[in-house]
C-alpha cells in the first residue's frame, strides 16, 4: 500500500500541465477500465479517485500526489464512443502534450480488460507507447472476472495481440491480486 496518497490537481488544458520536480507514474487505459480503481487501491482508500462515473467525462489529467515523493497521473480514458470526433482529438492532444512536457515520467502502466482481446484504440495506445522511450508494464485487469487458473491463458491472447512476451500481469481491484508485485515496480523506478 502506499502511503499518505492526497489528490493534487486536475488539469484540463494543455497549459496548465503541472512542473514537477518529483518523479510521474502514469495511468493508461481506454475509459472504464478501473484506473479510478487502481489508484484507490494502490492508496488504499475508497473514494480517492471516483469511480464508475460517466465513461468518457474524465477527459483532464487528474494528479495524485504520494508522500510528496513522487505523483500518480492518470490519464484521460480513450475509446468512450460518445466522445465526438473534436473531443478525441482534445483528449489525444492533452495526452501527448502532456507527456511532451513532461520530463519526469518514469513509468507508464497501460490496463487492459484481461476478459477481452485489445480494442483497435488499445493497439494504438500500444503503437504509442513503443514509439516513446518510458518503460511501461501492461495491466491485465478486473482479474476477478475469470477464474484465477485461467489467468495466463488470458494473458496470453493479450500478450499475443500486442506481439510481445507475456509479462502482463492481472490485477483486480476487488482481490488486490499482485498489488504487492505493482507497488515493487513503482518503487524500482522512482
Ligand atoms: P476508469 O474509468 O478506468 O477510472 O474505471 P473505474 O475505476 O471508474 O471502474 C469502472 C467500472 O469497473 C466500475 O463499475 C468499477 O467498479 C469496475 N471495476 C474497476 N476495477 C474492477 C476490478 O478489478 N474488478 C471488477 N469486477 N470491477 C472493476
Amino acid at each position: 500500500m502506499l502511503k499518505n496518497v492526497k489528490f493534487e490537481t486536475s488539469v484540463f488544458d494543455k497549459k496548465n500541465i503541472l512542473k514537477t520536480n518529483l518523479p510521474e507514474v502514469v495511468l493508461v487505459g481506454k475509459s472504464n477500465v478501473g484506473k479510478s480503481s487502481f489508484i484507490n487501491s494502490l492508496a488504499n482508500q475508497k473514494k480517492l479517485a471516483y469511480v464508475g462515473q460517466t465513461p468518457g467525462k474524465t477527459r483532464c489529467l487528474n494528479y495524485y500526489n504520494v508522500n510528496n515523493e513522487f505523483f500518480i497521473v492518470d490519464l484521460p480514458g480513450y475509446g468512450f464512443s460518445k466522445m465526438s470526433q473534436k473531443e478525441k482529438l482534445d483528449v489525444n492532444s492533452l495526452i501527448d502534450t502532456y507527456i511532451m512536457k513532461s520530463p519526469n515520467i518514469v513509468h507508464i502502466f497501460f490496463l487492459v480488460d484481461i476478459r477481452h482481446k485489445p480494442t483497435s484504440d488499445d493497439i494504438l495506445m500500444f503503437d504509442w507507447l513503443n514509439s516513446k522511450n518510458i518503460p511501461y508494464t501492461i495491466i491485465a485487469n478486473k482479474a476477478d472476472k475469470i477464474a484465477k487458473t485461467k489467468a495466463t491463458e488470458y494473458t496470453d491472447i493479450i500478450a499475443k495481440h500486442f506481439n510481445v512476451e507475456n509479462n502482463i500481469i492481472p490485477f483486480s481491484s476487488e482481490t488486490k491480486i499482485n498489488l504487492e508485485e505493482i507497488e515493487k515496480i513503482i518503487k524500482d523506478h522512482i
